[in-house]
């Protein structure tokens, strides 16, 4: 297997916290370089995650032949030119969510590295998740009959490390919806295995966000065929527990503490036949990603989360967004 030299884009926490590791974790995959527009902080990050060579500039980043790939986990504001830099040097990309700030710059991006012939991925984790695997074996297996309706409880306290430009900085795209509600989209995308047609949403300001900036959201989403899925997305509420819920003609699924970067929680069918826990095999989800990005790499199937699967949740969040603004329901617009 030939080895992917991977360049981080960002000095970030989500690289720091889980990506490094599971980079790492990979066989043929190493991180050979890092980018901070902090050359400081960056020699400093380097330094501290063994990382051979800090970058000053993005250019030389991509100017390294030892570069085959780039995670980008910089700022969501940034995502867009440097994905599109990043094509532009023949470097495949593993892009944080969400994916850009609007449709149109995602698009670009996915036409871009598919004009330079390079795979590009988002990291929208959850849908790597064992239990939501399971859950969506379970919806396709038809163990719940019809699908009617579906549930995200993804309200927690944002950590205090990572209280800074998400909660006080427009230019970022900031925002629960943007960081929280995306990720709801994309996982009951691949859950339901249908696409989401229309949004209405509430936001509310509860004092930890600044300004215009939601701090919390309530969302109800009606998807092709006719499912309706709510979801709570908040940073302000410490106790609420994570979860997602499917209701079926012929049944109900309860993931329990199931939204959430560790491999966790609890899975429970409930139909006819009463309550049964259903068994999974928990396994690092930013590790699969990146096994499944790097053969994607060697051209052997896609990334588990493509450009267009985050392309499609950011439009729905960003339909969300705009209800919020409106009062009106809003279509989800793809393009
Ligand atoms: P961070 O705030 O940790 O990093 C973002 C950027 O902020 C970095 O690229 C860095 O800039 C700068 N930065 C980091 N630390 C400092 C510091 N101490 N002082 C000044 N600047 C600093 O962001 P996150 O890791 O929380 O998020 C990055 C991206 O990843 C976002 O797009 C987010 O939505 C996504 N994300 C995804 C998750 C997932 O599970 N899929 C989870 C968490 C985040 P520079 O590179 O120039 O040094």
């Amino acid at each position: 297997m030939s080895a992917l030299g991977w360049g981080l884009v960002g000095a970030s926490a989500i690289a720091h916290e889980w990506v490094i590791d599971a980079i790492r974790a990979v066989p043929g995959n190493e991180v050979v370089g890092a980018f901070s527009t902090d050359p400081a902080r960056g020699a400093r990050y380097a330094a501290d995650h063994r990382i051979p060579t800090a970058h000053g500039s993005l250019a030389a980043l991509l100017a390294d032949p030892g570069v085959g790939a780039v995670y980008v986990s910089t700022t969501n504001e940034l995502h867009h030119p440097q994905v599109i830099a990043a094509a532009r040097a023949g470097k495949h990309v593993l892009c944080e969510k969400p994916l850009a700030l609007t449709v149109r710059e995602a698009r670009e991006m996915i036409d871009a590295c598919a004009a330079a012939g390079v795979v590009l991925g988002t990291n929208h984790h959850l849908r790597q998740a064992a239990t939501h695997r399971k859950i969506r074996e379970l919806v396709a297996g038809g163990a719940i009959g019809d699908v009617r309706y579906a549930k995200v409880f993804h309200a927690g306290l944002l950590p205090a490390h990572l209280q800074g430009w998400r909660l006080r900085d427009p230019k970022t795209g900031p925002g629960a919806i943007l960081d929280l509600t995306v990720h709801d989209a994309d996982t009951l995308r691949h859950i339901l295995g249908v696409e989401p047609v229309e949004v209405v949403a509430l936001t509310q300001q509860a004092g930890m966000a600044s300004g215009e900036i939601e701090d919390g959201a309530m969302t109800a989403i009606r998807f092709e065929g006719g499912v309706v899925a709510q979801t709570h997305d908040a940073f302000t509420v410490p106790f609420a527990r994570t979860a997602i819920e499917v209701h079926g003609s012929a049944g109900s699924i309860y993931g329990r503490d199931v939204m959430t970067q560790r491999p966790i929680g609890e899975i429970v069918l409930r139909t006819a036949r009463g309550e049964e826990v259903v068994g999974y095999e928990p396994e690092n989800m930013y590790l699969r990603t990146v096994r499944a990005f790097a053969a994607a790499v060697r051209g052997e199937g896609q990334p588990g989360c493509t450009g267009e699967d985050g392309l499609r949740a950011l439009a729905t969040a960003l339909a969300a967004l705009e209800s919020a603004r409106t009062g009106r329901r809003v279509p989800v617009r793809f393009g």
